[in-house]
């Protein structure tokens, strides 16, 4: 997989046409990064994850498009995000619930046909009277803590899980499965300490196949594949590993448009607690942004959008429906009423924003906001299957 940053597959607006900005989110990209991260972890099978609404992008449309690409497993995070999305796939696709099986849960689990992971012994033993009331054998995925300590069964509970399990026998176990705490760093020695442990529990559960690697671990290849890897990040664009150049293709493009612009004289405040003062004569645009809409506030002072390929610092603090930039780098004129910068495309990564914002590409994702028009790039395969 060869970086592929500049390969933008869209020319950005120059218009916002009335909307505040624009989220255009590209299912063939989508549809690629899941063929190539498919292609790495083979012979391992590829799930997707698509907890928080697909990292902010849409289950629906992720879910769909991931599935005409091959996809049959998706993971969420919680029963609500799990009984939404079932309708919307096959049968033959599974939805996996990573939290667990709450209390009150079990029948609609399994009338739904949905798949809990068991992260206790407790949510086995549950899963295992629902199978029995039903007189039916019920799947599951089985987690263990391996070095985490978030979710999964502990060490110390292996044993007696273990018991258990044995004679639950109308609990069917698909895969065993725990979850990499520096996958994003795969020098870390927590990666291979949590593969030894990760191997010790598959040893007291021969036959059942191990589900492990997310974006950063499919990266890591070799014994952190297992028989199906869940990456979620990489699929949506975002860089797997922190020290390597981005492999995965850009899904995302936020514009922002232009709402008002205005030159100021030196010495002029700007924004809320006028804690920037300008120097010189300085041409501000005011954007349809802020805070609300997922740019966070400490963005002030530091981020930037971007126009015809020239930063433009954000000025002032961030508001929480707008914020201002310094356009004076640009011809003047160049932007007005209605115009579109990049907040996020080719000049700006996911992760650039979120190294201003000090945060991870995660963050800025799954905040994204709701004020924003979508638009949503077809996917080929997709389009191809429907006609
Ligand atoms: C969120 C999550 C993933 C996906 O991780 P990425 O780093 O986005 O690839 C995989 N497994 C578990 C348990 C998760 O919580």
């Amino acid at each position: 997989m060869e970086p592929k940053r500049n390969s933008w597959p869209f020319a950005p607006l120059a218009q916002a046409d009335g909307a505040s900005g624009r989220l255009t989110i590209d299912l063939g990209a989508l549809a690629r990064n899941y063929a190539a991260l498919a292609a790495r972890a083979a012979p391992a099978l590829t799930a997707a994850v698509v907890k928080a609404n697909a990292y902010g992008l849409g289950a629906e449309h992720v879910a769909r498009t991931l599935l005409a690409a091959g996809c049959r497993h998706f993971f969420v995070a919680q029963a609500e995000e799990a009984l939404a999305l079932r309708p919307v796939l096959p049968p033959a696709a599974q939805v996996i619930v990573l939290n667990g099986l709450q209390p009150g849960c079990e029948l609609a689990y399994a009338g739904a046909g949905i798949v809990p992971v068991l992260n206790s012994l407790e949510q086995l033993q549950r899963w295992q009277t629902a199978a029995q009331m039903l007189g039916r054998r019920l799947p599951a995925l089985l987690q263990f803590d391996t070095g985490m300590s978030r979710l999964g069964v502990s060490p110390q509970d292996r044993p007696a899980f273990l018991r258990l399990l044995h004679s639950a026998a109308l609990v069917e176990p698909l895969f065993v499965m725990s979850h990499l705490a520096s996958a994003d760093e795969p020098d870390s020695p927590q990666n291979l300490a949590q593969l030894a442990e990760m191997q010790a529990v598959q040893r007291d559960l021969p036959g059942v196949p191990l589900c492990f690697a997310n974006s950063g671990g499919v990266l890591m290849g070799g014994d952190f594949r297992g028989s199906l890897v869940r990456p979620g990040l990489a699929l949506y664009g975002g860089a797997p590993q922190m020290s390597e150049a981005n492999p995965m293709e850009p899904v995302v493009t936020l514009e922002v448009a232009v709402i008002q612009t205005r030159t100021v004289p030196a010495g002029t405040r700007v924004g809320y607690g006028g804690t920037h003062v300008t120097h010189g004569v300085t041409h501000l645009a005011t954007l349809a942004a802020g805070y609300a809409d997922g740019l966070p506030r400490c963005l002030g002072g530091r981020g930037a959008v971007y126009c015809d390929g020239v930063r433009l610092p954000m000025v002032g603090r961030v508001s929480m429906d707008s914020l201002t930039v310094d356009i004076s780098a640009l011809p003047e004129g160049r932007l007005g009423l209605g115009d579109a910068v990049e907040v996020i495309g080719p000049h700006q990564s996911l992760e650039d924003l979120a190294r201003d914002a000090d945060t991870i590409a995660y963050e800025i994702l799954t905040r994204l906001g709701t004020r924003y028009q979508r638009r949503y790039l077809p996917s080929l395969s997709l389009s191809a299957r429907l006609s």
